[in-house]
């Protein structure tokens, strides 16, 4: 069973690089943060891997939306009220937005994320500051609705798609495994925002449980043949190394050999 995999970017944030390591960067040097959402396409079935942002998060959060999700994912030939499976990585507000897009959609959430983002955490500020407590009453209202399907740890979503809880960044957080033609390739999501996080094995500032975020990056090495198997979060290499669609911005197939020189 082979998959395609599309990442489509559909924001991005100019940053510097000392605010994506914990304890900071010796260099200040430009380091920017691109958003994206994920399909996994086999034998017709799709599967949509996090729902990004919309406009109006956006402008109050001070990103820049380069195209809306529905169009991001039109581009990728999904129809997202067709879409039947969609999994959250986790619910923060550049991953769980755009409810509205996945009328008929079952969510895929780990028993610890909505634990974590419901509960006694986000009396803190410092952990509720990247939810939007809208996304998670739009995911305590699907739960009601029985469109909300929990998995505790690693589960099967179907033949040749495994879905890995790896904490830290989040305490639900999950990464998805998917078999393609080149081996294995994990969608890491926040697990690592870049492969620079995993290459000096230093957590991205926006942390829960760093040790946890550390054993969690060890572990998705574990689940890929090579760097070029995982696929980061944020990382706007992911644009550059992989081949495009052709004809179409901002959408690339990770499921392929990747262009250019290796991640590390
Ligand atoms: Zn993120």
């Amino acid at each position: 069973m082979t998959h395609q995999i599309y990442a489509i970017r559909y924001g991005h944030l100019e940053r510097t690089s000392e605010h994506n390591f914990l304890g900071g960067d010796d260099h200040a040097t430009p380091m920017p943060l691109d958003y994206y959402v994920w399909v996994i396409k086999a034998d017709g079935r799709v599967i949509v891997v996090d729902t990004g942002f919309d406009a109006v998060a956006a402008q109050r959060r001070g990103r820049t939306l380069i195209r809306p999700v529905a169009e991001g994912l039109a581009a990728a030939g999904v129809e997202p009220g067709e879409v039947r499976d969609v999994v959250i990585t986790h619910l923060h507000y550049d991953h769980a937005g755009n409810a509205a897009l996945f009328p008929r959609a079952q969510f895929h959430v780990q028993d610890a994320e909505m634990a974590y983002c419901t509960g006694r955490a986000m009396t803190h500020r410092h952990l509720s500051a990247p939810f939007d407590a809208e996304n998670v009453a739009d995911m305590v209202r699907r739960v009601f609705d029985g469109r909300v399907e929990f998995h505790a740890g690693d589960a099967q979503l179907c033949a040749g798609v495994t879905l890995h809880h790896l904490p830290g960044h989040t305490l639900g957080l999950q990464a998805v495994r998917v078999a393609t033609a080149r081996g294995p390739v994990v969608l890491a999501s926040d697990v690592a925002h870049f492969w620079a996080n995993l290459e000096r094995e230093t957590p991205f500032p926006i942390v829960a449980d760093v040790p946890a975020y550390l054993d969690s990056l060890r572990a998705l090495r574990r689940l890929a043949p090579s760097l070029d198997h995982i696929i980061p979060g944020h990382d706007p290499a992911v644009l550059a190394r992989f081949p495009r669609m052709p004809g179409v911005a901002d959408v690339v197939r990770v499921d392929l050999t990747p262009l250019s020189g290796a991640a590390a």
